[in-house]
């Protein structure tokens, strides 16, 4: 199934979309995290269907326009990526050899970078001039918990959204740690709903960005180098994962700074990203 956040008339509110997405069905519930919380009382009564007005009619928002919490994210976790942010020059500390990390990169951005899909997202002029797009692939956390194993993670998993991890590379630089470069307002466009896990092998997805039109990234997330249920394990051990926690899962090469000279997004472009199973997002950069 297919869960979106929407604004219809000023209200905010969820709905299944169909299908064939083509409309979009209310939920009586009072957000993502209400429907997260209750999905195994509310999925029943969805299943059975219902009347639901046409998705253009509607503004769909990130799926969780306001997470509580930071969006958790992992750094370098596609192979052909490790090495061309290595090579890029970009990379605070790089070591020639090292690329591939022996534990996950995990970094956060915080809550308040979330936008929706065809949103726009601000290129900040005199703050940064080297942005880049990262599409990946984000898990959204149904149940709660700490020490999860990794043959469990997937019952913790309630669905996927996609995520754009948008950077300023000249501030991740600069200032050696990644949060601030990772953090500007509308840096992380997200949507265009959830599909939830049943629907999707997550570890068999097609991940792909265009830029104006043009294809950037194309990869698929069973070359991830630290796997779902690791990432889980991992970040879960010491730290209690909520419901509703969003943890973007790293992304593949073919980003801006692989090109040499870097092709950095600048007002007027338009990015695209589509995984399978999932969806599309777009926005364009202003
Ligand atoms: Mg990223």
């Amino acid at each position: 199934m297919k869960l979106a956040t929407f604004d219809v008339g000023g209200t905010v509110r969820v709905g299944l979309v169909s299908e064939d997405e083509t409309t979009i069905q209310l939920i009586a519930a009072t957000d993502m995290l209400d429907v997260i919380t209750r999905w195994d009382a509310l999925s029943g009564s969805l299943a059975a269907g219902g009347e639901g007005v046409p998705l253009s009619s509607v503004k769909l928002l990130a799926p969780i326009p306001h997470p509580r919490r930071n969006i958790i994210c992992v750094g370098k976790n596609y192979r052909d990526h490790a090495k061309e942010f290595a090579q890029s020059g970009f990379e605070a500390g790089a070591v020639a050899g090292a690329e591939i990390d022996t534990h996950p990169a995990v970094f956060s951005k915080p809550a308040s970078t979330v936008v929706g899909p065809d949103a726009v997202v601000e290129t900040h002029p005199g703050v940064t001039d080297a942005i880049d797009y990262e599409v990946e692939l984000a898990l959204v956390i149904g149940r709660g918990g700490r020490g999860i194993k990794a043959a469990d993670a997937f019952k913790h998993i309630f669905g996927y959204t996609i995520v754009n991890d948008v950077t300023a590379r000249d501030i991740q630089k600069n200032h050696k740690q990644w949060f601030l470069g990772k953090s500007l307002d509308t840096f992380c466009p997200m949507g265009p709903w959830i599909t939830t896990a049943d629907a999707v092998d997550a570890e068999n997805l097609d991940v792909k960005t265009w830029v104006n039109g043009e294809l950037r990234q194309d990869a698929n997330t069973r070359d991830l180098i630290f796997t779902i249920p690791s990432l889980i394990e991992t970040i879960s051990a010491g730290m209690t994962l909520e419901p509703g926690d969003i943890i973007a899962t790293g992304t593949p090469s073919g980003v801006g700074i692989g090109f040499k000279p870097p092709r950095f997004l600048k007002a007027g472009d338009v990015v695209k990203l589509s995984i399978s199973g999932i969806g599309e997002l777009t926005n364009r950069f202003v």
